[in-house]
């Protein structure tokens, strides 16, 4: 999945990831929400209120200023579309912002245990993870909170609830929804066998093998 060039290759890219978290069990079919900008657009594209991710058409996405006006598309976006506005608002290099439910990351996190990253892709397309505490959802306390944890973290839990992760394009920012919520799964596993230290190794970072390309 390139960076989109167009807002319909945006738009297409959107109903594709839908599909795609939805079969991966990340959301339940009408939870979680999805966004994406063109590089530098002041307006994005989110997912309506009460759509099913998994049967996005671009009837179901709402044109949304980064002032946070409905300029086109459907009548009313997501609840949560603040998350996405205060997010782009505060990293000017994201072009998709990802939300979705992941079982094990929220259960992990819930349970006072801070998410591993175990192995090589979680160091790369992870890297770090934000928490923030339970707050309403839809709400500009969790949406303003969420945006700061951001300027530091790709991937975010908001616990009680689920994630936000962001990218370049819808892609990447899916692709690090999915290793989070693996290394949650595995960290979950590290758990149960009575493991509470293992990490990656510390002295082979994200950083260096990125160098080499993603694995
Ligand atoms: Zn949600």
């Amino acid at each position: 999945m390139r960076a989109p060039r167009t807002r319909g290759e945006a738009v297409d890219q959107l109903v594709e990831v839908g599909r795609l978290a939805v079969e991966r069990g990340l959301v339940l079919a009408s939870g979680g929400n999805l966004s994406a900008r063109l590089p530098g657009a002041a307006e994005f594209v989110v997912t309506a209120a009460g759509t099913w991710l998994d049967r996005l058409t671009p009837a179901d996405l709402s044109v949304v200023t980064l002032d946070g006006e409905v300029v086109g598309g459907a009548a009313r976006p997501s609840s949560e579309w603040k998350l996405h506005q205060r997010t782009y608002l505060v990293r000017p290099d994201v072009g998709a912002v990802v939300h979705l439910h992941p079982q094990h990351a929220v259960l992990v996190d819930a349970l006072g245990h801070r998410i591993r990253l175990l192995t090589l892709d979680h160091a790369v397309y992870v890297r770090s993870v934000g928490t923030v505490q339970f707050l309403p959802n839809g709400s500009d306390e969790l949406a303003d909170a969420a945006a700061e944890q951001t300027r530091e973290h790709d991937c975010v839990v908001l616990s009680h609830h689920g994630c936000s992760t962001v990218g370049p394009d819808v892609g990447t920012a899916f692709r690090r929804a999915l290793n989070l919520e693996e290394a949650a799964t595995a960290t979950y596993r590290a758990l149960l066998l009575g493991d509470m230290t293992t990490d990656f190794p510390a002295d082979f970072t994200a950083d260096a093998d990125l160098r080499h390309g993603p694995p």
